[in-house]
């Protein structure tokens, strides 16, 4: 991309179209035929290895700043998706948040604040696990949140659509200057959960993951899907789309993510930047002085 020219989201049957058109229900969450595991992890290690080549090429360039949303119900498999699909960047160059229930001092700030202290800067890549976009979802479901956040004039009738009108117009700021944002939402099946969760209660090395809370959480399911829904609707737009990822299955979740993560970095035509003639005779003098010394 140069400048004036509008970027645009990488094209993908995943994207969710921009004119509210999106329906849950509809949405896939495993792939549409059978896949060979070995092939499906080899294609998405290459996948890494030109994410690895274009950060480093993102950082020289030093204008860009790339965002990555990670939203999914617990599971979802947000955790290991970033890991495996950043595996190997130069970790001077990118930076993960997580955003967990909102501090004392979060709750003093309107809810976009500690988000913007999160972003990453020109020339980084930076992952959100989690984000703003809680304030849509989980508090959508749990209004009772609402509470510590002491807004005057709350009004249940309009909040969300208040919120979904500021998230649009923060991240279209972003993306006026210069942030590229691209968001993932990891669509895992209730039953997917319900084995994930299992498996966090009999695999010892996987206890630590369990949290007693997520049980009591998934009884609020279709108010998720509702949430998600109606967010992805109202926030997939052409400067920060959103991308429905199928997430029952892990490696082809993983590779969806790398290719549209590797397309994204791509598009941006980010090289490591050429000298001038100028800056060349310059460079050879240097080089004789340093022959000389
Ligand atoms: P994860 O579940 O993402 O793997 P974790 O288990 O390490 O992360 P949790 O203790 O579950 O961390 O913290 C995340 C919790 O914080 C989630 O239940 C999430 O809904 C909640 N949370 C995040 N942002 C907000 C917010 N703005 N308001 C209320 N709750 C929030
Ligand atoms: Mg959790």
């Amino acid at each position: 991309m140069t400048v004036g020219r509008k970027w645009s989201a990488p094209k993908s049957e995943l994207l969710v179209p921009f004119d509210g058109s999106f329906r849950i229900d509809a949405a896939p969450t495993s792939p549409s035929r059978e896949l060979d595991k070995a092939a499906v992890e080899a294609a998405r290690r290459e996948r890494t290895l030109e994410i690895y080549e274009l950060q480093r090429k993102l950082y020289a360039d030093n204008r860009y700043a790339a965002l990555f949303v990670f939203q999914a119900m617990d599971a979802g498999g947000k955790d290991g998706t970033i890991r495996n699909v950043f595996t190997g960047v130069n970790p001077a160059g990118f930076q993960v948040s997580s955003f967990k229930a909102p501090s004392d001092e979060e709750l003093d700030h309107d809810f976009l604040w500690r988000v913007a202290q999160q972003l990453p800067e020109r020339g980084r890549i930076g992952v959100f696990n989690r984000s703003h976009y809680e304030e849509v979802l989980v508090v959508r479901v749990h209004p009772e949140f609402l509470e510590g956040q002491r807004l005057p004039n709350l009004d249940l009738e309009t909040i969300w659509s208040e919120r979904f009108e500021s998230i649009r117009s923060f991240e279209k700021h972003l993306a006026e200057n210069g942030t590229i944002i691209v968001k993932f939402f990891l669509n895992v099946s209730f039953q997917e959960q319900t084995r994930r969760l299992l498996r966090r209660i009999d695999k010892p090395t996987r206890n630590w993951k369990f949290n007693p809370g997520d049980v009591k959480e998934r009884e609020r399911w279709p108010d998720y899907m509702h949430a998600f829904e109606e967010a992805l609707n109202e926030t997939s737009r052409p400067w920060a789309p959103w991308y429905a990822i199928p997430a029952d299955n892990k490696p082809y979740m993983r590779l969806q993510v790398a290719r549209i993560v590797h397309e994204t970095l791509e598009s941006l035509g980010v090289d490591f930047p050429k000298i001038d003639e100028a800056a060349r005779l310059a460079l050879a003098e240097c080089r004789e002085a340093l022959e000389r010394q």
